[in-house]
């Protein structure tokens, strides 16, 4: 079942296939029995991928938008980003019955045991881990929610007809508030404000693109809500830290050579005493996977082959088991030996 064995990535058959609305579709994946202990997930974590286009192997997050309290379903939608390949690709390209490379469940934008109301902000695609959190909090608490849903029209909001479906079932607990660009323009902090202030004590859940998130966090901030109220998830695009950076940076003193396997090939890069080897690859110009850069996705996480790698912390991104096989995670991990090799995992 593992596509390199004792590697990151399990193979899941694509079982069915959702067209949610003109630009983006939900996956289904099936879960073999086997590894059903391996893919057990909580409302709000995500999945990792393994695509190859054009050559390339591209790794990208996508949040299961099911709930594990309600669904026995895998689901992850993905939404088009325009010249985006990764979500294109899974919009174009991806049929029922193929295999996908998949990493097992990750992330930290989870509900706490808590029974003070939420409040959430989605944006666009933002909404695939906040329905499943509104799901499964429906079923295991007593809270109250508030969803506040931005989307440019009313043909792209996706999961419309859930929400309404759970706002029936659910009338005295959730509120789903719709905002459409194109009616009622973006959300600003003066309308943003009045929805933290009419529940202050409850919890934020926030995720949107950047100009989105940082509206309500304004909002948050202005209305004094204190940081462990406040959740928030980034939708970031791994590689742009490398396009955004394409001119070498200065290397600094104290640098080893490391010898790293990405995608076929290998190069030799320099790691400064106190720069991890992600990000050496990326100054050196290599596309290493990445997307959370705190530990706790395993998209950067690459076998040690020889030599010393310290990680400065792994917050579940690999397990004890895939650490005892010389997996690190490369956003964590410093150079402690002359001779280090690190190999980016091939899924396909
Ligand atoms: C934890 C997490 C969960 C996520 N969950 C979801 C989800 O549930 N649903 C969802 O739809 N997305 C989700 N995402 C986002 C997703 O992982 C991808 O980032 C997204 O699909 C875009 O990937 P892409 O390969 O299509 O775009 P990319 O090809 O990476 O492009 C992104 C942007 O960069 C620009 N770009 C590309 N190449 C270049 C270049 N050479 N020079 C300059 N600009 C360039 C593109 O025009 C585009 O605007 C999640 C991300 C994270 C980190």
């Amino acid at each position: 079942m593992t596509v390199e064995p004792g590697g990151p990535y399990y193979d899941l058959e694509v079982e069915r296939i959702v067209e949610e609305t003109p630009d983006a579709r939900s996956i289904v994946l099936r879960i073999p029995d086997e590894v059903h202990d391996r893919f057990g997930y909580r409302a709000g974590q995500f999945l990792t991928f393994a695509v190859v286009i054009d050559g390339h192997q591209l790794v990208r997050c996508y949040s299961l938008a099911s709930s594990p309290d309600t669904e026995r379903e895998h689901k992850v939608t993905i939404k088009r980003v325009e010249d985006g390949r990764a979500s294109n690709w899974f919009n174009d390209h991806v049929v029922v019955g193929q295999q996908l490379p998949v990493m097992k469940p990750a992330g930290n934008f989870c509900l706490q045991p808590r029974e003070t109301p939420m409040v959430l902000f989605a944006g666009g695609s933002g909404i695939t881990p906040v329905i499943s959190l509104i799901k499964s909090a429906l079923v295991t608490t007593a809270r109250k929610m508030k969803l506040v849903y931005a989307n440019r029209d009313r043909e792209s909001i996706i999961f419309r007809k859930e929400f309404e479906e759970l706002v029936v079932a659910h009338p005295a607990r959730l509120e789903v508030v719709h905002r459409l660009d194109q009616v009622d323009g973006f959300l600003d902090v003066s309308t943003a404000r009045p929805v933290v202030a009419e529940t202050r004590e409850a919890d934020f859940y926030i995720c949107g693109p950047q100009a989105f998130m940082d509206v309500v966090e304004e909002a948050l901030a202005a209305e004094r809500v204190v940081g462990e109220q406040i959740f928030i998830e980034r939708f970031l695009s791994p590689e742009l830290e490398t396009l955004d950076h394409p001119e070498p940076r200065e290397v600094r003193e104290g640098t080893s050579m490391v010898s790293v396997y990405l995608d076929g090939q290998v190069s030799e890069v320099s790691v400064g005493e106190q720069e991890t080897i992600l990000e050496a690859c990326h100054r050196a110009g290599l596309d290493a996977p990445c997307a959370c850069l705190e530990g706790y996705c395993g998209a950067c996480m690459a076998r040690v082959k020889s030599g010393t790698v310290e990680m400065r912390h792994n917050d579940g991104g690999i397990d004890a088991s895939q650490e005892a096989e010389g997996w690190v995670l490369t956003c964590q991990g410093l150079v402690r030996s002359s001779d280090v090799r690190v190999e980016y995992p091939d899924a396909t």
